[in-house]
């Protein structure tokens, strides 16, 4: 396998090969997830999903199929999308009087039928979710799981009767974001506010979660976006207040994408493979036995024994006939299972066993008997060391520019997310992507403006992160 350090796109696309995570197909820019990669987002899926439907939104499905009339009907939103919707434009061997795009997300047809639904200040708050596939016909260089043009994501569409209502759901969701990211896939993110050229088409505003890969390019993860009025004044999405008085509703949409399985990917993996944190991984610990032909039938009894008595876990045995147990290490290594539990005849009888962490490689022989304490204990200990060591290159990609030179330097050495002050103007903004080729990936939450625009040197009205990006 490539040197991740030294090649980290050639090294990401031979891992997912290589582990079995995705595969490509003859549709360019389309890829298969594999059983092990469906696997992962599954749980993704049941984690994210349990914790909507716990603040209690509802799941639902909606065509894939978008009239032309439908999707032209708010052009900002339109105009945002249109170079990437793919259409159908024939059935069998007729011309379609009406072209029906593939959905590139959904707003237009939800927000159609939301408009039937609503009536009344009672119809509210509608918070409905899909969990979907869309095509974006993106032309930029497709990677799988990164960017590809078919992708899987959760699509939220929430309707409220005022924006106070509207504006306190992000909080919740991003939460949920958070909580899964971290404690599941063991990556941080930088929340913030996305500036008025980058937000989503046809927002009032996104707000986002940024990461950093590898090879310090940031790339977008999960995102909120309040729309305002803006789709339900297209829309007519109208209904009567508690006085009998007509109101429009106020909108907000948001999504997780199977990117982020790309992006975990990218992160903990290294040259011998995979690195699965422990909560998202499909199989937590794999038992390799160890056996000659003598000791086979007591080794196999007491793999199974194990595997019965960890049954809290994830817990596979590799008990393949024809590989070597150096093989099977390697394989576990490159399929990035946490927890390696190896156990041969001598073991038996001392009544031991070793653990080995993928994350360290380290090797511990313990008691048998303390199996049950250890595992839960070394699972942790994964977890949150993988998030401790991305934090920390998290936190190491992110320096401070005063200036236009500085920030250039910044981009050309160091790269990642230069932090630095903005006065707000979208000509700063294009200036900087014009003399540098990075943008703004979001404002981060929490931070105080001081100082100057690193562009035009007035006072300085956001902290914004400049960085070049996916
Ligand atoms: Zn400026």
């Amino acid at each position: 396998m490539k040197a991740k350090k030294e090649n980290f796109s050639e090294w990401y696309t031979e891992v997912l090969q290589e582990s079995g995570l995705s595969d490509y197909t003859k549709v360019s820019g389309c890829i298969v997830f594999r059983p092990y990669s469906f696997a992962i987002w599954e749980k993704l899926v049941a984690e994210v999903d349990k914790r909507f439907k716990k603040i209690g939104i509802k799941n639902c499905y909606f065509p894939l199929l978008i009239p032309k009339n439908l999707l032209e009907k708010e052009v900002e939103h339109f105009k945002g999308f249109a170079p990437e919707v793919a259409w159908v434009t024939k059935t069998g061997g007729s011309d379609l009087d009406e072209h029906l795009a593939i959905r590139p997300t959904s707003e237009v047809i939800m927000y159609d039928s939301y408009a039937k639904w609503i009536r009344s200040h009672r119809d509210l708050p509608l918070r409905l979710n899909q969990w979907v596939n869309v095509v974006r016909w993106e032309f930029k260089h497709p990677t799988p799981f990164l960017r590809t043009r078919e992708f899987l994501f959760n699509e939220g569409h929430t309707v409220f009767a005022t924006k106070k209502e509207a504006e306190a759901e992000s909080k919740q969701i991003l939460d949920i974001y958070q909580d899964v990211q971290e404690n599941y896939l063991a990556l941080p993110g930088i929340r913030g506010k996305k500036s008025d050229k980058e937000k989503f088409a046809g927002a009032e505003y996104s707000l986002t979660f940024e990461h950093i890969l590898p090879d310090k390019k940031a790339i977008q993860g999960p995102d909120f976006h309040h729309d305002g009025q803006n789709f339900s004044k297209m829309f007519k999405i109208q209904f009567l207040d508690q006085n009998e008085k007509m109101q429009f509703a106020y909108q907000n949409t948001f999504a997780i994408t199977t990117r982020q399985i790309g992006i975990m990917v990218a992160t903990h993996g290294d040259d011998k493979g995979l690195v699965l944190p422990p909560k998202i991984a499909p199989t937590q610990v794999i038992i390799i036995p160890i056996y000659d032909n003598k000791s086979k039938k007591q080794v196999l009894a007491k793999a199974k024994e194990m595997q019965e008595f960890l049954s809290d876990f994830r817990v596979e045995i590799d008990n393949r006939e024809g590989y070597t147990p150096g093989w099977k290490f390697h394989d576990a290594e490159l399929k990035g299972i946490p927890l390696r539990v190896e156990i041969g005849p001598r073991d038996l009888a001392n009544k031991t066993v070793v653990l080995a962490r993928r994350d360290t490689g380290e090797k511990k022989e313990i008691k048998l008997n303390k199996l049950g304490k250890e595992v839960p204990a070394k699972l942790d200990a994964i977890q949150k060391n993988l998030f401790d060591k991305a934090k920390k290159f998290l936190d190491e990609s992110i320096h401070e520019a005063n200036n236009m030179d500085a920030l250039k330097i910044i981009l050309n050495t160091e790269k990642g997310f230069v932090r630095a002050g903005w006065c707000g103007s979208r000509a700063c903004e294009d200036d900087v992507k014009d003399k540098t080729g990075a943008k703004i990936t979001n404002m981060p939450f929490g931070l105080k403006a001081k100082g100057k625009c690193v562009d035009c040197g007035k006072p300085a009205k956001f902290v914004a992160h400049f960085a070049k990006s996916y």
